[in-house]
């Protein structure tokens, strides 16, 4: 994107006249020079139009009467608009947090949000910080640039890699176990991310063939850790395709034992969403696979539809509440509402539960005090290579032993 404040455009909509020459002032003292201001969505449409590719920013008012900002942004979305989205809106718009979600799904490119009144020293901040293009952030690959013939190769020649998220009692801080999650070694584009080949690897009948791998790379993980000492519970995503697919239980039991590994120590995880579909089959496998003793965590907790149907169905042993729940509990009443109804939920279901994406020391803190029973996030680690979670836990261990310490 353009950062020369000379020759970038921006393009202002907002209803209020006054906020229009506010922040043209403000962009002028800047030296933001090319800065239009529009009072209605239609009348800034038109401009975008005209300007095909060449406006690099649009200050977005949310609330405004006629087309409002959501209309807006769809119509953007419609016309391929690449510039960058800034929200602006009322401090205590309620309203914000829907358009920010609506702007991501869209894959607009976003750049922030400008709360009313606003201060000349935010504005620069966030035209500084502007990156440069969110569409398609350098050295990240997106799945648009393979096909399910290069994943078939890559499966074969065995670039598909585990990584392990460490997973731990939130009272105690001990391991209780590793979250398994995959990635795509690829030898020219590098690390590639899951939520950018499993989709492809469902819509080409690839996933069967990556969850047994997956699977059983980490089931000879779990023995080695074993041989070296360490009694680790492994944990592993399972798709929509497997546990519909009959032969799925046996599959799982024989590399289990063909391992030595104890079911019990082995959770398959499985999304809710995904579930509701397909539930009569997948009633099938997954109670087959409760009988032959493996633990069934539904995973992304709160972010399906039927979830109240799924657990009074579904024999679970373990729910985790979905990161949007989690991250920002402490302070933010809305996620602590649904945070805390979970947990009561799952707690009354008799179900573990673990909280995802712990960031920081308020979200552990917090669910620690609401009585969740385990917790995984960047504040406790990152997902890692198989050959560094052994140095991490000694590391994670002498930590808490030390706090522990200080502590008395
Ligand atoms: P998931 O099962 O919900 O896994 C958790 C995701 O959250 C992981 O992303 C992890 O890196 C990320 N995460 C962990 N802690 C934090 C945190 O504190 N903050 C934030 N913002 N994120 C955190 P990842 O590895 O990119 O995986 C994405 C999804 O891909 C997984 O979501 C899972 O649904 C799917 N997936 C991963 N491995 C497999 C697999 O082997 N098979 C299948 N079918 N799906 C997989
Ligand atoms: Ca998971
Ligand atoms: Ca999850």
């Amino acid at each position: 994107m353009n950062r020369d404040p000379k020759t970038t455009r921006i393009l202002l909509l907002d209803d209020d006249p006054w906020m229009l020459k506010l922040l043209g002032h403000f962009l002028a003292q800047l030296g933001y020079i090319q800065v239009f201001g529009y009072e209605s969505g239609p009348q800034a449409l038109q401009q975008v139009a005209h300007w095909s590719s060449h406006t690099d920013v649009i200050f977005l008012d949310i609330n405004m009467p006629g087309m409002d900002g959501i209309e807006f942004i769809r119509e953007l979305v419609k016309r391929g608009f690449c510039g960058g989205v800034v929200l602006v809106s009322g401090e205590n718009d309620r309203t914000l947090e829907s358009v920010k979600k609506l702007i991501e799904s869209q894959k607009l490119n976003s750049l922030g949000h400008l709360a009313k009144p606003v201060q000349p020293e935010e504005l620069s901040r966030l035209l500084r910080q502007t990156p440069t293009d969110h569409r398609k952030p350098a050295g990240r690959v997106t799945a648009a640039d393979f096909t399910g013939e290069d994943l078939r190769a890559a499966l074969v020649a065995g670039e598909l890699v585990n990584y392990y998220q460490p997973k731990v009692a939130l009272t105690s801080a001990e391991l209780v176990g590793v979250e398994s999650l995959v990635r795509w070694q690829h030898p020219r584009a590098g690390l590639i991310f899951p939520d950018q080949f499993i989709a492809l690897a469902e819509d080409y009948g690839l996933i069967r063939t990556l969850t047994r791998t997956v699977l059983a790379a980490a089931m000879r993980q779990a023995k080695l850790w074993r041989l070296a000492g360490h009694d680790i519970p492994v944990a592993i995503n399972v798709s929509m395709d497997d546990v519909t697919a009959l032969d799925f239980p046996d599959t799982v039991a024989m590399l289990a034992a063909s391992n030595g590994i104890d079911p019990a120590r082995i959770t398959l995880e499985v999304t809710e969403g995904k579930l509701m579909k397909r539930l009569s089959a997948a009633l099938d496998v997954l109670t087959r696979l409760r009988l032959k003793r493996f633990r069934l965590a539904i995973d992304d907790f709160g972010t399906g539809h039927s979830s109240l149907a799924l657990l009074r169905d579904l024999p679970f042993d373990e729910l985790k509440v979905d990161r949007g729940f989690v991250h920002g509990a402490a302070t933010d009443p809305r996620l602590r509402a649904l945070c805390n109804a979970s947990l009561r939920l799952a707690h009354q279901l008799r179900l573990d539960v673990v909280g995802e994406g712990i960031e920081d020391r308020a979200d552990w803190e917090y669910l620690q005090k609401q009585g969740c029973d385990a917790g995984q996030g960047y504040f406790i680690a990152r997902p890692m290579q198989a050959g560094e979670v052994l140095g991490w836990k000694a590391a994670w261990e002498t930590q808490q032993r030390n706090a522990l310490a200080i502590q008395a």
